[in-house]
């Protein structure tokens, strides 16, 4: 984990800092210090000891109306964030560091309609109202899905304001329904709102010049390519599996316009594992986007592609996606000090996903 250190004074042997009384343990790291003496106390120990062990430069952005969002036996259900949660408590306990569990905003309306038309956005606000159970065919919703979209597209925004204005280094975004398959005037795939393309133009409206989007989920990212193949200030890339839903993502789809080959596709056969897509990842895509250099990168966290998902039909490791989460780190490192969020899309095995995506968030915490 990253450690932010305590200030100087408070590692002094006889000089102690006070606080303001009160002040949860992880407050205590920021507020401006009064100089004092005071004995040193077991709390006080222990106060010193989690600002130490603290991942301060680290968002978890997670909102309980992401499991209102109900989708009956739906692959996409509730339970996904359940055992994700519980693999991520282990080594972020919710009640030791709640500042790094975030509950975010929700997205505004205008907010999403930098993305979306307004008709989609009404459309899924009184589709769900109505209390209908679908909004297209592979999409089921329930009364709060509109809420809870919004929340999801909210997590995106928050986190990537949190990580241009440098309160924090990166940021997950547990959140569901998933993004990436939402087009410009329609839920699609399990989507509602297109969480990452919404957060990609709110930083660009914000301060970043050029943003990067990795999408390794393993179906085509057809919303979020549609998004920006016209824009020079967004690099697309999708690995996928071929052949598979929706269908879209051939290799000549390459960008349009200014933007031609800005946008790149890796449509993979069916059972590739971790060494076709790291040597993808090293091999091509790594330089395509050095050269880019983006001021922010963006991932579309699926984990559909590991070996044990139901869906996927591919053979990524925990160990694969360790690796590619490493390799985009230190391209971040290189081109935006680190600025990375990445963001939950599919995975679908419930004994699995907890563990695959609780080493992805902890190695984005590691330095
Ligand atoms: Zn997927």
């Amino acid at each position: 984990m990253r450690n932010r250190p305590l200030p100087v004074k408070a590692r002094a042997p006889v000089t102690y800092i006070l606080y303001p009384s009160g002040s949860r343990v992880a407050t205590f790291c920021h507020p401006e210090p009064v100089e004092g003496r005071r004995e040193r106390t077991a709390e006080r120990s222990a106060i010193e000891a989690a600002c130490y062990n603290q991942p301060m430069d680290f968002a978890y952005c997670y909102s309980p109306i992401f499991m209102d969002h109900k989708t009956g036996e739906h692959p996409e259900n509730p339970q996904r964030l359940v055992v994700i949660n519980n693999e991520v408590e282990k080594f972020i306990p919710r009640e030791t560091w709640p500042e790094v569990w975030i509950d975010p905003p929700d997205a505004t309306h205008d907010q999403i309609a930098e993305i979306h038309t307004r008709g989609h956005i009404e459309l899924v606000q009184s589709t769900c109202a109505k209390g209908h159970s679908a909004l297209e065919m592979d999409t089921p919703i329930s009364p709060l899905s509109y809420a809870a979209a919004l929340k999801a597209a909210g997590a995106g925004i928050h986190a990537v304001e949190s990580v241009m204005s440098g309160k924090i280094k990166c940021a997950f975004c547990a959140v569901r329904p998933p993004g990436h398959h939402a087009e410009k005037d329609r839920a699609m795939g399990f989507c509602l709102f297109n969480n990452i393309a919404i957060a990609a133009k709110y930083a660009l409206k914000n301060g970043a010049k050029k943003v990067a989007i990795v999408d390794w989920d393993v179906h085509h990212g057809n919303g979020t390519q549609h998004s920006f193949e016209s824009d020079t200030d967004v690099f697309f890339a999708s690995f996928h599996h071929w052949g598979i839903y929706p269908g879209t993502g051939h290799q000549s789809e390459t960008g349009k316009g200014d933007a031609e080959g800005l946008t790149v596709n890796y449509p993979l056969p069916g059972d590739t594992g971790d060494d076709k897509y790291l040597s993808i990842m090293e091999e091509d895509l790594i330089p395509k986007l050095r050269e880019y250099k983006p001021d922010l990168i963006l991932i579309s966290a699926g984990f559909d592609a590991h070996e044990a998902d139901p869906l996927g039909g591919m053979n990524v490791t925990d160990d694969g996606f360790k690796k590619m989460t490493k390799l985009l780190m230190e391209l971040a490192d290189e081109t935006c000090n680190g600025k990375i969020v990445s963001f939950l899309e599919g995975g679908y095995n419930l004994s699995t996903l907890g563990k695959t995506v609780a080493l992805h968030v902890k190695t984005l915490m590691e330095d």
